[in-house]
């Protein structure tokens, strides 16, 4: 029973509420605060407040007890963040832990969450492309899912929008299948970055290296100034938060915007359990949430609903939200909530080396990460015996090689004397993955989690579709390389999990038709108009491009949409 008592109904009522603060969820609330309406913000975590709740952003290697390794206890409690790259003592904090809040696998999945104010944009990697036309158009092309109800023109302005005020740094590549955006400098490439990129230009002119896109200010406008930003400073140190507010996070940016206005109320320790739907009135009018301090059930009210608690919370969420009018989850008519849930492949890496260009080394750190590769697979035709087709990463550096040997004196003039080595080149693919109905998130009809929110069981995997995208990516660079004249090629086809990609899409897809989909193309659900879901779970298919850009672009369109349609009234 919700607990009536802590405030009167009237206190507990909004205009909007937005449920997680996350990168989506950010950008929803500074765009209904800017817009005038009172809004609620509900996350589950702890407040994460820019630069004061940073604990190791200015601490140096020695001072981390561990070295920023973590220790081998933690690591058995918590087998599956640690297999994320960016799980160390620097910024460990800032991870959901195994223990605390644990999740059915039906099948291996490596659930990466961060529950805090500020969700995993304290964390991301920052690779920010745009997507395109192929990526809109494929599953109508190629029938592998409902079509998409909205192409790449729909989503450009609002593209140019959120890039302008994040400050993304790339280059203008001039190419379809990656549209160019309002973008900042975008950071160069290093010599051998470079030399690569040259010889595919000459061998295989369909292939490219560009500049690696990123969240980061390389050269900040006005804009960013006035979000009291300053030029990133290339410390690569991101993942523990950043004082200068280098790179974009909801912390930094949207958020403290959004309070600016003087319209947000941000409400952390508060576990969303459900969406409250009022069948006489036919739509949505609020959420029930319980406070992890107190454990309390409490009701808030609102005429707009926004949930961005990242897709397989978002779909937990929905389907959590049952009533006489949607018994499997809040408007799900088409029984298709939860399902085709998909991700990225990211299972593969290849490494090598090169032995020219040793007049040259790196300069400084490049927080972009290096170079990108754009799809080039199964764009102007289908080719291979797979759809669709995988971006890659490509980076190269030169470390030094310290000769260890000797005795004495011989091992101390080695010691202070590094040379440096080879250097060293790698490529890991980012491969799309087909959303099948198979690939489902349900809840648990019995076990609960510590705020009776029952548990959460995913079934999503792999499949032959994969499996040759990955031989295929892996043959190609490895000719690729051959090509470059790269040596001691090793190849990783990784036996990873799906999961550590940390890019899950799907669940409550948009379409053009309410029987195979759960949102329309203004990301509202077809069935509760009140109701906008715009982070992955929205996704209808993957693309090879990182998402979050493509979240945020949703966002603010979803609002401006839902904003219209209150002065209408049909809200
Ligand atoms: C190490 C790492 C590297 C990454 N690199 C990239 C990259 O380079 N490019 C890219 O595009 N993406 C990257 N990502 C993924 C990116 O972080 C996510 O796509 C993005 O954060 C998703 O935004 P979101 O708003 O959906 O979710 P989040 O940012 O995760 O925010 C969701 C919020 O909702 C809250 N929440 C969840 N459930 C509830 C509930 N029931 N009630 C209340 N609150 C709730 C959570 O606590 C969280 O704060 C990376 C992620 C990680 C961890
Ligand atoms: S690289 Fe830039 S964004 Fe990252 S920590 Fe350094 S200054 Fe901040």
């Amino acid at each position: 029973m919700a607990n009536l008592n802590i405030d009167s109904q009237k206190d507990r009522t909004y205009d909007a509420i937005v449920i997680g603060s996350g990168i989506s969820g950010g950008w929803a609330a500074k765009e209904l605060c800017e817009k005038g309406l009172k809004t609620l913000v509900l996350e589950r975590g702890r407040d994460v407040k820019h630069i004061k709740d940073y604990p190791t952003t200015n601490m140096n290697p020695w001072e981390f007890e561990h070295r920023n390794e973590m220790p081998y206890a933690v690591q058995q409690e918590n087998p599956i963040v640690s297999k994320c790259y960016a799980f160390h003592e620097d910024a460990a904090h800032f991870f959901v832990k195994d223990k605390e809040h644990p999740y059915v696998q039906d099948k291996p999945f490596d659930w990466i969450r961060g529950y805090q104010v500020g969700g995993k944009s304290l964390l991301w990697a920052r690779q920010t492309q745009r997507w395109s036309d192929f990526d809109f158009d494929g599953p109508a092309r190629d029938g592998f899912a409902v079509d998409w109800p909205i192409r790449y023109a729909d989503l450009k302005p609002w593209y140019d929008y959120v890039e302008r005020f994040a400050g993304i740094a790339g280059d203008k590549d001039g190419l379809p299948e990656l549209p160019d955006g309002e973008f900042l400098p975008g950071y160069p490439l290093n010599m051998v970055e470079k030399y690569f990129k040259q010889t595919l230009a000459s061998k295989y002119p369909e292939r490219k290296v560009i500049s690696a896109r990123c969240a980061h200010l390389s050269k900040p406008n006005q804009i960013h100034f006035d979000q009291g930003r300053v030029q990133c400073q290339n410390r690569t140190l991101c993942q523990r938060g950043c004082p200068f507010g280098g790179y974009f996070s909801s912390n930094a940016v949207t958020l403290p915007w959004a309070a600016k206005t003087g319209k947000m109320t941000l409400r952390p320790s508060s576990v969303v359990h459900s969406i409250l739907y009022d069948e006489q009135k036919g739509k949505a009018v609020g959420v029930r949430v319980i406070d992890t301090h107190t454990k309390e059930e409490i009701d808030f009210y609102a005429r707009v609903i926004f949930v961005n608690a990242a897709a397989i919370n978002t779909n937990l969420v929905l389907l959590n939200s049952t009533s006489n009018r949607f018994p499997n989850g809040l408007g799900n008519d088409s029984g298709v909530l939860g399902k085709y849930v998909a991700f990225h492949n990211y299972s593969a890496r290849i490494y090598a080396e090169y032995e020219g260009l040793l007049d040259y080394t790196t300069e400084g750190r490049n927080p972009a990460g290096g170079g990108y590769i754009p799809r080039f697979r199964n764009l102007h035709k289908q080719e291979t015996d797979f759809l669709r087709g995988y971006a890659a990463g490509f980076g190269a550096n030169r470390g030094s090689d310290t000769d260890r040997s000797g005795a004495g004196e011989s091992l101390k003039n080695n010691l202070l004397n590094p040379k440096l080595g080879n250097w060293q080149v790698g490529s890991h693919m980012m491969g799309e993955t087909i959303p099948k109905e198979s690939g489902q998130i349900t809840l648990d009809t019995k076990k609960k989690d510590d705020w009776g929110v029952p548990l959460l069981h995913i079934a999503v995997d792999y499949d032959d579709n994969d499996a040759k995208m990955k031989k295929d990516y892996l043959d190609t660079m490895e000719d690729m390389f051959k090509t470059a004249g790269f040596t001691n090629i090793r190849r990783d086809d990784g036996s990873q999990a799906p999961g550590l990609d940390i890019h899950e899409m799907g669940g409550a897809r948009m379409g053009l038709d309410p029987k195979t989909s759960i949102l329309n193309k203004w990301n509202q659900m077809h069935a509760v108009p009140n109701v906008f879901v715009t982070d992955g779970a929205a996704m209808t298919s993957t693309s090879t491009q990182n998402p979050s850009l493509t979240y945020m672009a949703f966002s603010v369109r979803a609002v401006d949409y839902a904003i219209q349609e209150m002065k209408k009234g049909n809200i």
